[in-house]
């Protein structure tokens, strides 16, 4: 049996069928900050949540805090000592009330970056002007208030309208409903993130109110108080619990669920841009869980391809030297091979080409490497071409 019908018959035990294209090699590759390439098909994929049936509804991976029952009072525990509260909040009818003087309702759970919906309802008596009309609010971390307040026609100072990040910043619009109506919030909230004592981030929040933008990215400032701004220097955890406040009105409340946000690039994000240090560990782990993969292959083309493709984001020397192993001998024969036999190599020819030409352009590759004239020589002499 001559060298090359060795080859094919070695080639076709590796392959049996035409050899999986990788989908690779083909946007920009990863860089200092970005362990993925463009278009990246060895970036997981997203996780699956199915959305609520209406708007407001809690999606499928959704922490529901509150659901109209007196069971979901469990994930809550107050804020004034027992000793010192009267009163209680209470669960009618599916929704969620205080009785004045029953202080702060805080989450068991504390939470850093989130999703929030709530939905809230200004109390049918209406009595008290400005602030004390309907007062209440959504503390994240127990510390920013999204203010809630009856503001349909009660002005008052605009960093303490409804929607407000209170004491910061008034809503860019008044989008309530009017006062007998439900109205809703979804917040997004990214806290602040201290590195070493320093504050690295003072976070920001965007709130929709009843669907309207009225707070985008707004700047936490640290929060702010009554009459007071916040120290600009306060150190915050990174996680507190989500309160509701008890301002002395029986304001509503129902339908009330959260989700973690995923942690942003300075959090130690997995995904997108990230620091050079974090972008060298992300794609040291990637290349070893694509060669981990090739491994589990039998030897063969789709093997070096997955071992070149290993290259993209950390080049390693045995790994190129086993690639080159295959593509070498693969090359040899196709280079044996006329028109005739050629074209059930069609598509093998094309992802090597692929291969080779990309990690060439992008000098992954060692300078010099076999592979490319070889390549561009069998592109030509079948007359096949590559997308480059
Ligand atoms: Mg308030």
């Amino acid at each position: 049996m001559n060298k090359y019908i060795t080859i094919y018959f070695l080639l076709f035990a590796f392959c049996g069928t035409p050899c999986a294209a990788s989908n690779l090699f083909f946007g920009d590759p990863p860089d200092a900050h970005h362990p993925y390439a463009v278009h990246d098909r060895n970036r997981p994929q997203p996780a699956v949540v199915v959305p609520g049936a209406q708007y407001g509804d809690a999606p499928s991976d959704a922490i529901v805090l509150f659901d109209g029952t007196e069971a979901s009072l469990s994930n809550w525990e107050h804020r004034k000592a027992d000793s010192q509260r009267k009163r209680d909040w209470y669960v009618v009818d599916g929704i969620l009330r205080p009785v004045k003087g029953a202080g702060y309702l805080a989450t068991k759970h504390k939470f850093g970056d989130v999703q929030l919906h709530i939905e809230w309802l200004a109390p049918a008596e209406r009595s008290g002007e400005g602030q004390g009309r309907g007062n209440s609010g959504v503390f994240l971390m127990e510390t920013f208030e999204i203010q809630i307040l009856d503001n349909y026609d009660n002005p008052t100072y605009p960093d303490g309208t409804a929607g407000a990040l209170y004491a910061v910043m008034p809503p860019a619009v008044n989008a309530l409903r009017p006062y007998d109506q439900w109205q809703s919030y979804d917040i997004i909230f990214r806290r602040p993130i201290v590195r070493d004592g320093v504050i690295v981030d003072e976070g920001s929040i965007t709130v929709l109110c009843n669907g309207v933008v009225v707070q985008d990215c707004t700047p936490l400032e640290g929060g702010g108080t009554w009459k007071t701004r916040a120290d600009p220097n306060t150190l915050h955890p990174d996680k507190g619990s989500l309160a509701l406040q008890d301002h002395g009105d029986p304001v509503s409340f129902r339908n009330i669920w959260i989700r973690p946000l995923r942690p942003r690039p300075i959090d130690g994000g997995s995904d997108g841009r990230l620091s050079v240090e974090a972008t060298q560990a992300k794609r040291l782990q990637i290349a070893a869980e694509i060669r981990r993969d090739a491994a589990e292959m039998q030897e063969g083309l789709d093997q070096a391809l997955r071992l070149y493709e290993s290259l993209m984001y950390a080049v390693e020397p045995v790994a190129l030297q086993t690639a080159d192993a295959i593509i070498k001998d693969y090359l040899v024969y196709l280079e044996s091979l006329d028109l005739n036999k050629f074209e059930s190599e069609k598509k093998n020819l094309h992802d090597i080409a692929k291969a080779v030409i990309y990690l060439n352009k992008f000098s992954i590759l060692p300078e010099e490497h076999f592979a490319l004239p070889q390549v561009e020589a069998l592109l030509k002499r079948f007359d096949l071409k590559v997308e480059r």
